[in-house]
């Protein structure tokens, strides 16, 4: 099967004439156009780092505020290994696929201990710390270090495959390593960093998956899908894995100015009576290192669930059965919080927001004291709840998931 790609390799090869014109014309693009982003103007190995982790899965304008927090935090690896883990997640919380900052905070646990704080010199040895796979890996050695080897994310895959190929075909039995070779072929020695970037550039912006503008392509005349006027077909899409529709709801209860929440690494469901738990839930690993609300199991979406997620007498009675001991006056509201949608991985969500707003300000009668302890107070509305939950005050540096960041917009704009 090998020797079949590395036919198709050879027989698409480009002349280096052509490759040439295509360099060229591609630096003289980028050299143009390319943006002022903040690891652009002040480049180190250590930047390019944490640049390429966050912005994977992650669009560049949502990164830069982020990586402008995260170097002034900590501004080199020594400073990084040194920080509480919670610590650095508080610092990711919005962006999302948490175990990237987890990995890199373990790999510059690695640096400091085991290369005595030096950075590694080469894609090898990148690749050899946790979270840097082939694509960081180049995109680091190749920006960081100067070394020529390729990175090819899914942008760069795009354009490589329409450059080298005008049939759908033969880009489908193309393997991964096929296409690092093509790859490494066209690496332009003397400026690997900005090539690489040049042709993801290219891929985000001109050579896009639908609609590709060609006519305004700077590498049309070496472009054979572009040439062919066939690029839209190129790459064909892959099979979908089928998303999965979840239903689910978080509890959101509010005790004055606090919030109950769960602390990292503990997790606790609230199950609809008469619902199988059905469906995964969230002590999966997902959100490892977060607080985390209380939420249902992850219901695949039916009517009768939806029924049930939204039905504010049923959630209202629940609660109140829950929280009656607490004595009149003391819950000042029960409310259905607004609905919205979120993915993760093939799972695409409906959350609805249950929301219960507490106040210790209520009738303070020596029978029905409030719990002084939040413990006691989670215990009230969790009778099973293994673990304690936390009331705490939300501060922007809290490590939250984004399930759990949407649910708290949903729901504090509520009237009570
Ligand atoms: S000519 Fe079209 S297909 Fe080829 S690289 Fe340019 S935009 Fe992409």
């Amino acid at each position: 099967m090998w020797q079949h790609h590395e036919e198709i390799i050879i027989r698409n090869q480009m002349s280096s004439i052509t490759r040439n014109g295509l360099q060229k014309s591609l630096l003289a693009w980028f050299d143009s156009c390319a943006r002022a982003l903040p690891w652009r103007i002040r480049p180190s190995l250590y930047g390019t780092w944490v640049s390429e982790i966050m912005l994977q899965q992650t669009t560049v304008v949502a990164v830069i505020p982020y990586w402008e927090r995260f170097m002034n935090r900590f501004p080199d690896v020594s400073h990084l290994a040194r920080a509480e883990e919670s610590d650095v997640l508080a610092l990711w919380s919005g962006l999302g696929y948490y175990r990237r900052a987890k990995n890199l905070h373990r790999a510059a646990g690695i640096i400091m201990n085991e290369r005595d704080g030096v950075l590694p010199a080469d894609r090898k040895q990148w690749q050899s710390l946790p979270g840097v796979g082939a694509y960081a890996s180049g995109a680091i050695a190749s920006i960081g270090l100067k070394e020529p080897v390729p990175a090819v994310d899914s942008n760069a895959r795009r354009v490589l495959c329409r450059w080298f190929f005008d049939e759908p075909d033969l880009v489908s039995s193309l393997k991964p390593r096929s296409l690092e070779e093509l790859g490494s072929g066209m690496v332009m020695a003397s400026r690997p960093g900005d090539w690489n970037e040049a042709v993801m550039e290219l891929g985000a912006t001109l050579c896009r998956a639908k609609s590709p503008q060609c006519e305004q392509c700077p590498v049309l005349d070496f472009c054979r899908a572009g040439l062919a006027g066939v690029a839209e077909k190129i790459p064909p899409p892959r099979e979908r894995e089928q998303a999965i529709p979840i239903a689910l709801a978080t509890l959101v209860i509010r005790v004055d100015d606090q919030i109950l929440l769960y602390p990292p690494g503990k997790t606790g469901l609230v199950l609809l009576p008469g619902q199988p738990e059905l469906g995964r839930d969230d002590t999966s690993g997902l959100h490892e290192g977060l607080w985390s609300l209380p939420v249902t199991p992850w219901y695949v979406e039916s009517p009768a669930i939806s029924q049930d997620l939204d039905n504010d007498s049923f959630v209202v009675d629940w609660l109140k059965a829950r929280l009656g001991s607490l004595g009149p006056g003391k819950i000042a509201d029960v409310v259905m919080g607004r609905k919205f949608k979120h993915s993760i991985t093939r799972y695409q969500m409906k959350v609805r927001v249950w929301e219960i707003r507490i106040t210790k300000k209520g009738d303070l009668s020596p029978e029905s004291p409030f719990p002084e302890r939040s413990d006691e107070l989670a215990a009230l509305v969790f009778p099973k709840a293994k673990d304690g939950m936390h009331l705490v005050n939300l501060v922007p540096e809290l490590p939250v998931s984004k399930l759990v960041e949407k649910s708290l917009a949903k729901s504090k704009d509520q009237n009570v």
